[in-house]
């Protein structure tokens, strides 16, 4: 077997241990993922059956890729297995589960779904309003963080606890009873599970129907677990349910690395459960960083060292490359921030030291994209934003999504989409009357209503009409998912579905009014039908691929595995491999590499943000440091890290410097306000690449406050500190329009404001 020989002796012992109980402890980069994926590896390359093995990971995206990895390596050593290892999510893993067991609870059906976000909301907003409480935001809120809580707990409404109301709650324990067992209800009747219930549910069965943990105690060999530091008191007593006598457990974990104790990660699991409740644990230690350069790794360990209570550990860079020195920037604003981070990525791209793709930006939170989506665009870089809207989100997807979902659960927030998409004229007062019927006829979905109870609703001819074609398809749909022989004909199936019931021509619809509109963004990716077209071309790659079924077989994925792979997507799967730039949260960078890493915002109140800052808890700052080591480690070559000045109109005062910089052995620069003027003066002028060269070298004075108005004319130039060099062509009072050239354009500017004026012929 040729593992050892890509593997350091520590790693190599690891992945071929034969202890029954294994925990590889080790900090960020020391090949942690890589030893558990050669471990699979090893593990099938033994004789261990590959439906016997499970190993479990954080999000979809390193699943798939130790997937791959572990294929190839079994390709390398030129072994086959029949079937492979089930690799996923704990939430992956409990879907099939269900997907077996879950009609024994008598409360759901294998059919179920899985509630997306949206819906989540709605379903909230119907129990709110019913209650008449919608426009009480603070009670709305807080009970929906209450019930989030609990259920990460693994509680259901019979077992809350005077606790789960905090001291001076605008909530009363009978509200939060009331409104957890509504939404509960409301979820069951429909099918419907959310996330929290894939992992409840799975643990309930496992813990209270002895015959059937005696059947799935029995199932696995071996179980692994990756990024273990972030496991929650739920996960784990899953995992212990799942472990049989003869079961074997490896996993590992960075305990430095967790940042999810707001979801109830533990370290302490990692750090000493483990230990007590199995005995007989190996452990083994790693501490060369195959990942960054010396220099990195220096800063992000004197960080770290600041958090109380950890096992200590000097991560050494494996290659001893020392590399350049970690960048940092204190910026006069966040505009200058972004705008500097993006001319930084303009000279690595240009200087051909890097791809776009080999680039990330990070940040402590999603409204921290805003300032530098803007720079990057005006500095034409091609940038991915993962975490944000994802493309199952978009709202013409979601709308086709319903339309499938509906054929395998026809649950009622999916019927409302459909009935807007396109609209089939139901009014607000139809709807009501529709969802009084199916408790009073005793129907189960409004679906049936709608079709079975039209003379009571005394729907219109219209709508008649637009629900009969509905109606037709969908049966017509439903037999066809009952009868085709392979997968062409399903994905057939499938469009002619979306075809006959008015949806493809609602989205070309939805286009064409666009276009009118001048909204329309021709063939950038953003039109309706491309999107469409999108979704079908992935549901054709899907269904040609091979599907590992809930006993643990291939098999030919059908139209439920696709939706429920949709609805088990993390924020990490939205990466998709192209050249471009990715920016993503701290929390979604986990787990990945890139060989140049920003880190911005490094500020007191943002990274740490407010929250941690005010509490003046030290677990808060604590986890907010483990953070910042995450974004920091993640960095191959270079490091570039910045905080910007300017007021804070949220806490008060002006920004400041993080203490993590100080605390990671970095000097912040202290400036005083003046400083700040000189810097924007001196340095915005390079800031643009596509001014012209002379103004590069020029100390433009845009850092001047205009004293006196000048006169524009058309005809005058104009320079500006984003756009570079324009005409004016119009003149309205003060305001004046410049074209610009490409890719800005024709922009209005008002007369007087700083960050331009006329130039000046010589
Ligand atoms: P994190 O804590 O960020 O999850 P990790 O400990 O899981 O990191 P990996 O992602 O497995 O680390 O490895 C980091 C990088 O180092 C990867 O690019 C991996 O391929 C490489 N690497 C790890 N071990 C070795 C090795 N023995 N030889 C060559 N490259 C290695
Ligand atoms: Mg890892």
């Amino acid at each position: 077997m040729d593992i050892l020989s890509k593997l350091n002796a520590s790693q190599g012992k690891a992945a071929t241990s034969s202890s029954p109980y294994l925990r590889i402890i080790a900090g960020a980069g020391t090949g942690k993922t890589r030893t558990l994926t050669y471990r699979v590896a090893y593990l099938l390359m033994k004789g261990l059956s590959p439906n016997r093995i499970v190993c479990i990971t954080f999000t979809n995206k390193v699943a798939k890729e130790m997937r791959q990895r572990v294929e190839d390596i079994l390709e390398e050593n030129r072994f086959s297995v029949s079937g492979f290892p089930l690799i996923s999510t704990f939430h992956g893993f409990c879907y099939r589960f269900l997907k077996t067991e879950i009609d024994s609870l008598g409360i759901y059906n294998r059919n179920f779904s899985i509630i997306d976000d949206d819906d989540r909301n709605r379903l909230y907003k119907e129990i709110f309003t019913e209650m008449g409480k919608k426009d009480s935001k603070d009670f709305c809120r807080s009970i929906v963080s209450a019930i989030d809580r609990i259920k990460t707990e693994g509680r259901y409404p019979e077992e809350l606890r005077p606790k789960d109301v905090p001291v001076g709650s605008c909530f009363t324990l009978a509200d939060l009873e009331k409104v957890y067992s509504q939404y509960q209800d409301r979820l069951r009747s429909q099918n419907l599970l959310d996330f929290d219930d894939l992992l409840i549910l799975t643990v309930q069965l496992m813990r209270d129907n002895p015959a059937v943990r005696e059947h799935w105690k029995r199932k696995f060999d071996h179980i692994l677990v990756d990024d273990f530091q972030d496991t929650n008191g739920l996960q784990y007593q899953l995992l212990l349910l799942f472990m049989g006598p003869e079961t074997a457990l490896t996993v590992v974990g960075d305990p430095d690395q967790t940042i999810y104790t707001w979801r109830g990660a533990k370290n302490d699991i990692i750090k000493n459960t483990l230990q007590k409740d199995f005995p007989a644990l190996e452990t083994v230690v790693l501490d060369e960083n195959y990942r960054s350069t010396q220099n990195i790794l220096d800063r992000a360990n004197c960080l770290i060292k600041k958090n109380r209570d950890r096992i200590d550990k000097d991560l050494q860079a494996a290659s001893h490359v020392v590399g350049e020195k970690v960048d940092y920037h204190d910026y006069f604003d966040n505009a200058s921030e972004a705008r500097e981070v993006s001319r930084t990525i303009r000279q690595l791209v240009g200087g051909g030291k890097a791809k776009f793709s080999d680039i990330a930006v990070i940040y402590r939170s999603n409204y921290l994209s805003n300032v530098l989506e803007r720079q990057l665009a005006l500095y034409q870089i091609p940038y991915r934003i993962y975490g944000g809207m994802k493309f199952f989100e978009r709202k013409v997807i979601k709308d086709a999504l319903a339309y499938l979902r509906l054929a395998i659960n026809p649950d009622d927030y999916s019927f409302l989409r459909i009935l807007q998409a396109p609209t089939k004229g139901i009014g607000e007062v139809t709807l009501e009357k529709a969802k009084a019927l199916l408790r009073q006829q005793g129907r189960s979905h409004l679906l049936e209503v709608f079709r079975l109870d039209q003379e009571a609703l005394k729907l219109k001819a219209a709508s008649r009409l637009a629900l009969g074609d509905f109606y037709r398809s969908y049966d017509r749909f439903l037999l066809a998912l009952r009868q085709y022989a392979d997968s062409d004909e399903l994905y057939r199936a499938i469009t002619t579905y979306l075809e006959d019931c008015g949806f493809f021509g609602y989205v070309r619809r939805l286009d064409r009014e666009q276009t009118d509109r001048g909204s329309y963004v021709g063939s950038s990716g953003n039109g309706n039908e491309e999107n469409v077209q999108e979704l079908l071309h992935t549901l054709q790659q899907f269904f040609s691929s091979e599907y590992l079924g809930e006993d643990g077989k291939p098999r030919t994925p059908d139209l439920e595995d696709f939706l429920i792979e949709i609805a088990l997507q993390s924020d990490q799967d939205t990466i998709e491999d192209g050249n471009q730039v990715s920016l993503m949260t701290g929390h979604v960078s986990k787990g990945l590499e890139f060989p140049y890493v920003f880190v911005t915002g490094l500020n007191e109140n943002i990274f740490p943000t407010s929250h941690a800052v005010s509490t003046y808890s030290s677990e808060a700052i604590e986890e907010e440091r483990r953070l910042a080591y995450v974004c920091m480690t993640r960095a191959q070559k270079r490091l570039f890290l910045s905080s910007f000045g300017g007021n804070d109109f949220i806490h008060g005062g002006s920004y400041r410097p993080s203490r993590f910089l100080t605390e990671a052995g970095i000097e912040p620069v202290q400036k005083k306000p003046a400083d700040y003027q000189a810097h924007q003066g001196t340095r915005r002028p390079s800031s643009n690449p596509f001014a012209p060269a002379f103004l590069k070298k020029a100390e433009l004075p845009v850092g001047r406050k205009s004293t006196e108005a000048e006169k524009y004319a058309v005809g005058d130039k104009v320079v500006h500190t984003s756009f570079g060099i324009g005409e004016v062509v119009l003149v309205e009072g003060n305001k004046i329009d410049v074209l610009f050239p490409e890719p800005f354009g024709r922009k209005r500017l008002v007369v007087g404001f700083k960050a331009f004026h006329k130039l000046k012929e010589e």
